[in-house]
This record gives structure tokens, sequence and C-alpha cells, in this order.
């Protein structure tokens, strides 16, 4: 079985956690830039860490036979803070970079008037650069929440299949669907989604323009709750396994291979002596 987990945060998992996705049939990610937790305060707080998933992060999954791509935007949640929005200038120079494969996540977070703004105006930069965009849905008032965004993404003008909208659920799937974009489902270990729920909403809707991922990051999260889902799939037995590799392969590399860079051959490689900027992943001269 091959994954493309199409949206996870790598920068805060374990090499532990490459090995147990590599296991699992995960060959390919896309890692969106996110908010990590801890304010940023500087623009240059940003830009290290655009180049971390375009530089490092790259370096390290392909360590463990993974290939790493990235989506780079302001997130929703810091673009409220007025320190924050100057990284707006500098996303031009980092959108025509090679493994960046769509804007994202943008979307909203609080609905307030900074993110709309925001959320505009990284819209229009994914129109400018004709790259698709991950859009975040709200986790509060997630249904007027997902309309209001989708009425802003429609006023973009912006192609509906350039859209993926994330974090789905029974909910919000069918107004996505009926605007022709892509339908984006995490599943989570305790809270949202669950694999079952998952395989439920695919019974109802169908595979086509569908992703499931498991958006692992820092908080309680499983990176193996791509393989789980698409198990639960084979087990309820409505799925053949093709089914499951339109799911969690085609669909993943249809959408973001419209940024016409999803290079799958393009592994990063390392310096002469084998290294990244001088740095392995190992320890100790192991
Ligand atoms: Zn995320």
């Amino acid at each position: 079985m091959r994954i493309f987990d199409p949206h996870i945060h790598m920068t805060s998992r374990t090499t532990d956690d490459y090995e147990a996705m590599y296991a699992a049939g995960v060959r390919a990610l896309v890692e969106p830039a996110f908010w990590l937790g801890q304010p940023r305060t500087t623009v240059g707080a940003f830009t290290d860490y655009f180049d971390s998933l375009l530089g490092w992060e790259p370096f390290r999954a392909a360590q463990f036979g993974i290939q790493h791509f990235c989506t780079i935007a302001l997130n929703p949640k810091e673009a409220n803070d007025p320190r924050c929005l100057p990284v707006l200038d500098e996303l031009p120079r980092y959108l025509a970079k090679d493994r960046v494969v769509a804007v994202g996540e943008i979307g909203y977070d609080s609905m307030t008037k900074e993110e709309d703004e925001a959320l505009a105006h990284q819209l229009e930069l994914a129109i400018e650069h004709e790259l698709p965009v991950l859009v975040h849905t709200p986790h509060r008032d997630k249904a007027a929440g997902t309309r209001r965004t989708l009425d802003v993404v429609r006023e973009s003008g912006i192609a509906p299949e350039h859209v993926l909208v994330d974090h789905l659920n029974e909910l919000t799937v069918a107004m996505v669907k009926e605007r022709g974009s892509w339908m984006g489902f995490s599943i989570y270990p305790k809270t949202k989604m669950s694999e079952d729920r998952m395989v439920r909403i695919l019974r109802e809707y169908g595979t086509e323009r569908v992703l499931v991922n498991s958006a692992a990051d820092w908080g309680r999260s499983d990176p193996l709750k791509t393989r789980k889902t698409a198990d639960a799939m084979l087990a309820d037995g409505s799925f053949d396994q093709d089914a499951v590799d339109e799911v969690m392969w085609r669909n993943p590399v249809a959408f973001y291979g419209q940024s016409g860079r999803l290079d799958l051959d393009d592994v990063p490689k390392p310096d002469d002596s084998g290294l990244f900027e001088g740095n392995s992943v190992r320890r100790g001269g192991e």
C-alpha cells in the first residue's frame, strides 16, 4: 500500500515517527506552514521556519525514504498579530520555490477582520503564482465558518479545483463537494474525525476529490491515521485496494500536482560529506 499524507507537521515529530510511517506505507507527504504553538514576534522567525520546510526537513524525511513537500503561508491565527503581517511581503519569493506545492494553510481561526484581509490577500497570491490553496476551516463554529470561507474563496475568483478545504466533517462535506473543490479530512485520536466516521463519509459521498490526512503536529495526534483509515476502508468491505489507492495516493498527487512542482523523483541530496549544511540526523558519530 502506498500512502501520501497531504497534511502533516513533521517539524514537530520524531525520527521514530518517520520510521513507523515508512513501515506503514507512507512514501510522500506535504507539510503545511502553520502556527508553532509559541507566538512568533518577528518576520525572521517565519523565514527561518520556511527555510527549514524547504531545506532541513525534506533532507531529514529523505533519510527515511519519504518525499517531503510543503505549502507556505501566514497561518490564520498569527494573521491577527501586527508583528507577523510583514511576512506577507516575503511570501512571493517563497511561492516561487521548487518544493512549494500550494499556498497554505490559509483560512479562518476566529473570523476577524485581520483574518479576512490575510485570507483574501493570500488567495490573490495563489492566483498570481498559479498555485493551488490549502484552506483550513475553523474548529469552533464549523458550519458557519466553512460557509463563510467558501464565499470568500469564490469571491477571489480562484478555480474551485485549485482549492482543498480541510478539516471537514459530516456537517461541512456537502457544501464543499457542491462547489467542486477538493475535500480534506483530518483523522484525530480523540476529538473530531475518527477512522470509522471517515469510512461512513466515504460510503455516502464517494472517493472522488477526497483526501485523508493525519494533521499530526505538536498536539495529541497520530501520524499513522492515514494507514489506519485505509485499513478501516478495507475492513468495511465497501472499498477495494484501488479505492484506497485513489484516496491515499492518487487524489493528493492529482491535487498538489496542479502546482506543476510535485516531482516525486526529486529526492533532496546530501552534500559530498553526506550532510545537510554540516548536519546529519545522527548523533555521536554513529
Ligand atoms: Zn495543520
